[in-house]
């Protein structure tokens, strides 16, 4: 049985001063934990674009500074807060975006607790995984099965959820055409869970390294939308049941729309910077498309993705970096720069 370590005094983290600074990476003093709450060691942490968004103070709903971002956290449980049952010493957690429910509303005990109102997410609300230390609540940590490596499970957690979901919640069946816009971070595991579904994959990207890859990861077809209109690509292969707007673009949108055939469900994922998209109601109407927003997923979607991992069904593409690396990773993210995730190792 492991022990529970010292509490650390303070530890190095990366914290957000002021909106679109530079982060700086600070000894910040070990807060004491709330009821419920455990400290996490943190081994690994993804960096997602909705970190940058956070540091950037790009949502209407904005963090307060200072904070620390990082929801894909994963790392070893060293302490326990008054009342924390769920977890123990020693075992390895994942410290995911929702952070906090109330446990007791319509849609947390109808098995939707990702849209609890009273929700407090990770690196946004509470301080995140982008330190050697966290503390989260027990109850919305999600545990790591032995023999995944942290490096891996830390994209998963916020990755590789978000796109399980959205193929879920899509209702991809053995047959379909799974149409993926944006093979990145989110794409390349979005390509690898809707053919475990049973689909059939058409991968849509600006660039045709990103292509090569999700031919690699199991798409049986390539757009390049830069060379060809996607939608007219897909409809010449009979049109797609699910396009997942994956990619941070309004156009990107447009295009997976006009890629369904009739019947076909649009899937909301990427939250592009200009908030509006035009699509047409005759078309929508007469082809009885579907449209549905996709929002991470719940724990029992990360336990599924992690046992999925566990099987050895999914591959990561990450690079690993050292925290001291933030700013220029967040901005290599921003500018394309790189392949699928970056993780950090603390
Ligand atoms: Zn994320
Ligand atoms: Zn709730």
């Amino acid at each position: 049985m492991a022990v529970a370590s010292e509490p650390p005094g303070a530890y190095r983290a990366a914290v957000v001063h002021r909106f679109r600074e530079p982060l700086t990476i600070d000894q910040v003093p070990a807060p004491e934990l709330a009821p419920g709450q455990v400290r996490v060691k943190v081994e690994a942490s993804g960096l997602c674009h909705t970190d940058i968004h956070a540091a950037h103070g790009d949502w209407p709903v904005k963090p307060n500074p200072p904070f620390t971002p990082g929801h894909e956290g994963v790392g070893i449980v060293t302490e326990l807060g008054p009342g924390a049952i769920e977890v123990a010493v020693g075992d390895r957690v994942a410290l995911p975006w929702l952070a906090y429910a109330c446990g007791v509303c319509d849609y947390c005990v109808s098995g939707r607790e990702t849209l609890c109102l009273q929700q407090r997410n990770m690196g946004y609300s509470i301080d995140g995984g982008f330190g050697e230390y966290a503390s989260a609540f027990a109850r919305y940590v999600v545990r790591v099965p032995e023999g995944i490596d942290p490096l891996d499970a830390a994209p998963l957690t916020c990755a590789g959820v978000t796109m399980y979901k959205a193929v879920k919640v899509g209702g991809t069946r053995s047959t379909d055409l799974v149409a993926v816009f944006g093979v990145g971070g989110l794409g390349h595991l979005a390509i690898q869970y809707a053919a475990i579904a049973g689909g059939h994959v058409v991968a849509v990207d600006l660039f045709d390294e990103k292509l090569e890859l999700a031919r690699e990861l199991g798409a049986e077809f390539t757009v390049n939308a830069n060379k060809e209109d996607p939608a007219e690509a897909i409809q010449r292969l009979g049109g797609a049941n699910q396009a997942l707007a994956i990619a941070a673009s309004p156009k990107a949108f447009a295009q997976a729309y006009g890629s369904l055939r009739r019947g076909g469900t649009l899937v909301f994922v990427g939250l592009p910077a200009d908030n509006r998209v035009e699509l047409p109601i005759f078309e929508t109407v007469l082809g009885a498309i579907n449209m549905v927003g996709s929002i991470v997923g719940t724990r029992t979607d990360l336990r599924e993705v992690f046992q999925l991992h566990g099987a050895g069904k999914t591959r990561l593409i990450r690079e690993v970096r050292p925290l001291d690396s933030v700013n220029e990773s967040m901005a290599d993210v921003e500018a394309g720069k790189v392949a699928a995730r970056v993780v950090f190792e603390l």
